[in-house]
């Protein structure tokens, strides 16, 4: 039983040898994130060399997605190392303190026009909510604060406000020549951080292509902004390929209070505009020490498959941790335990909407018919941008889609989608009749199918042309 859910693992010091990555691809990772905000140009590409010799050797499509780091606002450091806060210090943070200027008392900020944002009676939040930080007024450059929750506090930390509203411009200088690496490196997927609506994302997108980077966007949702309302949050959806819940800040900007119904309504919706969707952050956090995940970590990555997340992502996990490969065998136990809920497999899915396009309606039809006919064991899908499997894949079921396809980029982007097994057209292939009885052939091969099993199928009368798909056909195995 293969899973449907997909996993993307983060590249880090822990998982920068080729063994490594090949173990990663052996135990369900499907998507490799490069996190440029850390490690150098070399260390990235060294990794993308590393991920597809290793999808090579073992014969399978995997996807590489480039995280940009996006604006965010950081404190500068200290003379004499981290410092610690206790509740009621009064602390400022001072635009006009060097990098390493900072003490006891006051530390500076990479950001000159925080000022502009903040108002007395504000709360700033340093490392991930970690610490609180009370604005009691602002002058002349200087945020003066009282400490309302104390701790640790190291250089370099993020800065959220609570509640959102920090004005930092969509792309730093260091995001576009990330995007000139990210088109180097050709990746797959390129994820945006911080965009606060769907401008920040055409904006990006269009940045992207002018590098010659034609990657799918990802929108990193992590700003209070980005999910202030529903049209808010339809917006940035619409304008990407695919969104992330990026819950570890945009827990501290809305309170981690308001994430689990965030993470819900997100899945939904991204699934009913037919946007792919991941679930990140914090999923298997003891793993990074621990060669065994909590229950309650068992039941987030559980959680998010029955609310229909298309991958679950591992950060740090995989990128620092001590088990990075152990992470991943754990989490496709998961992911297979609880994809077999019933609820994954049946759909009530756009019943009610007229579609627009041919394609649109026989993917649709695949779909009703694979979950209500009994015996189908498999739906191949001849695609040459991956949108008919993506339909597909939006609707509820148990049955494997197989996204056949001629087209290095459409087999990768399907990489990410739920469900959807990306599968290349051998080489010789010229026919649709041919192509079809060759994936049969790879599958009773592999025992996926047997003689008597049934087989739909959806393509276009020429092969190789683009969105031309208007026959769904079914076929049983002899
Ligand atoms: P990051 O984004 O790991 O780049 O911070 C994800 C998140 O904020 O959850
Ligand atoms: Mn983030």
């Amino acid at each position: 039983m293969q899973k449907r859910t997909k996993i993307i693992a983060t590249l880090g010091p822990a998982s920068s040898d080729q063994g490594t990555i090949e173990a990663l691809i052996r135990a369900g990772t499907n998507v490799f994130r490069l996190n440029f905000s850390h490690g150098s140009g070399d260390d990235h590409r060294q990794r993308c060399e590393q991920i597809r010799a290793a999808a090579l050797v073992l014969g399978t499509q995997v996807a590489i997605l480039g995280d940009l780091q996006g604006p965010k606002i950081r404190i500068a450091g200290f003379a004499n190392g981290p410092v610690t806060l206790e509740v009621g210090d009064i602390f400022t943070l001072d635009t006009a303190l060097g990098p390493k200027d900072g003490d006891q008392h006051q530390v500076g900020v990479t950001y000159a026009a925080l000022i502009d944002d903040c108002k007395p009676g504000q709360l700033l939040l340093l490392d991930d909510g970690r610490l609180e930080l009370s604005i009691d007024r602002v002058e002349s450059g200087k945020v003066i604060t009282r400490v309302r929750t104390g701790g640790l506090l190291s250089a370099n930390k993020g800065i959220n406000l609570l509640g959102g509203g920090l004005s930092a411009p969509a792309l730093t200088d260091k995001d576009y020549s990330d995007i000139r690496l990210a088109a180097e490196l050709e990746v797959d997927f390129l994820a945006v951080s911080f965009p606060r609506s769907g401008d920040d994302i055409r904006f990006a997108r269009k940045a992207a292509e002018e590098a010659g980077c034609m990657a799918r966007i990802v929108a990193k949702v992590e700003r209070a902004e980005a999910v202030a309302t529903d049209a808010a949050l339809d917006d940035i959806i619409i304008a990407s390929d695919v969104v992330m819940v990026a819950r570890g800040d945009l827990g501290v900007e809305i309170g981690d209070a308001e994430l689990i119904g965030i993470q819900k309504k997100m899945i939904l919706r991204a699934r009913q505009l037919n946007r792919t969707v991941i679930t990140a952050t914090q999923m298997m956090e003891t793993m990074i020490e621990s060669p065994l995940p909590t229950r309650a970590e068992v039941f987030d990555v559980a959680n998010a498959v029955l609310d229909g997340t298309d991958a679950v992502m591992l950060s740090a996990e995989t990128a620092a941790g001590k088990h990075p490969v152990k992470v991943v065998e754990a989490m496709t136990r998961i992911i297979l335990g609880a994809e077999k809920q019933p609820s994954n497999r049946t759909s009530g899915h756009r019943m009610d909407i007229q579609f627009q396009r041919t394609d649109e309606a026989v993917a649709m039809a695949a779909m009703y018919t694979a979950n209500h006919l009994g015996s189908v064991k498999a739906i191949l899908c001849l695609t040459e941008t991956g949108n008919t499997p993506l339909w597909m894949s939006r609707i509820r079921s148990g049955i494997p889609i197989y996204g056949i396809s001629r087209q290095s980029p459409a087999l990768r982007a399907m990489c990410l989608y739920r469900g959807v097994i990306p599968m290349p057209v051998p080489d010789q292939t010229s026919n649709i009749d041919a192509t079809l009885s060759a994936a049969i052939e790879t599958l009773k091969g592999t025992g996926a199918l047997q003689p008597g099993d049934k087989v739909l199928t959806t393509y276009g009368n020429v092969f190789g042309k683009m969105g031309e798909t208007n026959t769904l056909k079914i076929i049983t195995v002899d």
